[in-house]
């Protein structure tokens, strides 16, 4: 039986920011989950799978009832889940930071480094915005929740990873995922320039053993994700939500409806024998998981420009993982 890995949960796909890399591609910026379809999630979970949700949007912190609910309704049908909440963290208040320490929710906030790099590619966010973010990131620290941050690199700013990265550290954060932009126009240079200050990182990192993440170059089992999108439509990976509209309804595994879930028998049926096929005799990461199922969607679109930069962006996701073993996945480093 696959394995579950993540279960994300998009809860509304409205945003108070447009940032140029955001995965979730096709927003209507209008539609939000219903509570019986979360609900109809919930209830067809395979039993004892250990996943990790991930509840995010658009900006989550928008449906805060809807937010707290859910995480109830987690907990109790898993209380032993880790459950991480994906945020721009303006709407972040202490009522709210208290709910979450209360239920150890961590927290993996949008954020790319100092002001300007964030402000580059996540619009909307402005200074008093960036003040209020690193505020609240440094308030949810010392009330003890866990935050760690995707620092996303775009290619024009790999000459400042070791700056934004630095910054970041000084917040105090337990840990740091840094990971190239997705869908983004890599070439050779902007690739080879990742890489080098990605060793850089985490050869500092092992150090002085400072925060970079290897989370996504670990092994996973034999499975797949599931991906719940504010209409009920379910995708087995997130890389599927970056392609246009016409390209990611071919992979819908799955519809949560008020009343039931109707599944989409032939397009899971063949994710899966792909799946097997790429798990067969092998440990493979969830970067590169990811990164198969992504191929799979690219085959079907026919744009040359992404081709060429989602090539770069592989060979990048490659050297991070062999980085990532040499510096970050040692025993002495093993979480
Ligand atoms: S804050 Fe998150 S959901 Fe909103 S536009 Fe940026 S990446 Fe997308």
């Amino acid at each position: 039986m696959p394995s579950i890995k993540y279960c994300w949960i998009f809860i509304t796909d409205r945003c108070q920011l447009d940032c140029d890399y955001c995965f979730f591609s096709s927003k209507t910026r209008r539609q939000d989950l219903s509570l019986a379809q979360a609900k109809q999630l919930l209830s067809i979970l395979p039993k004892g799978s250990k996943t990790e949700f991930v509840i995010s949007g658009g900006e989550p912190l928008l449906r805060w009832d809807f937010v707290k609910t859910l995480v109830r309704d987690i907990k109790k049908i898993r209380p032993k889940s880790s459950i991480v909440l994906q945020s721009n963290m303006l709407l972040l208040t202490d009522e709210k930071m208290r709910f979450l320490r209360r239920h150890n929710i961590s927290l993996e906030p949008g954020i790319d480094g100092n002001p300007e790099s964030t402000a580059r590619h996540r619009k909307g966010t402005s200074a008093q915005n960036y003040r209020l973010i690193c505020k609240n990131i440094k308030k949810a620290l010392r009330l003890g929740i866990e935050v760690f941050p995707t620092m996303t690199v775009h290619p024009q700013e790999t000459r400042y990873m070791a700056r934004n990265f630095g910054f970041l550290s000084s917040l105090g954060v337990s840990r740091i995922d840094v990971h190239p932009a997705f869908l983004a126009p890599w070439d050779a240079a902007s690739a080879k320039d990742f890489i080098d200050n990605y060793r850089h990182l985490a050869a500092l990192s092992c150090a002085r053993k400072r925060v970079l993440c290897p989370c996504y170059s670990r092994p996973m089992s034999y499975g797949h994700d599931l991906v719940v999108l504010p209409q009920g439509d379910v995708l087995a990976n997130w890389t599927f939500m970056a392609f246009p509209k016409a390209i990611r309804d071919r992979f819908f595994i799955l519809k949560l409806g008020a009343d039931g879930a109707a599944y989409n028998e032939a397009v899971y049926q063949g994710l899966l024998a792909h799946y097997r096929a790429l798990f067969k005799n092998r440990t493979v990461s969830y970067r590169e998981f990811s990164n198969y199922s992504a191929a799979l969607a690219m085959r079907l679109w026919k744009r040359a420009r992404p081709k060429a930069g989602f090539r770069r962006y592989r060979d990048i996701c490659r050297a991070v993982k062999n980085i990532d073993k040499t510096f970050l996945m040692t025993p002495r480093h093993a979480k």
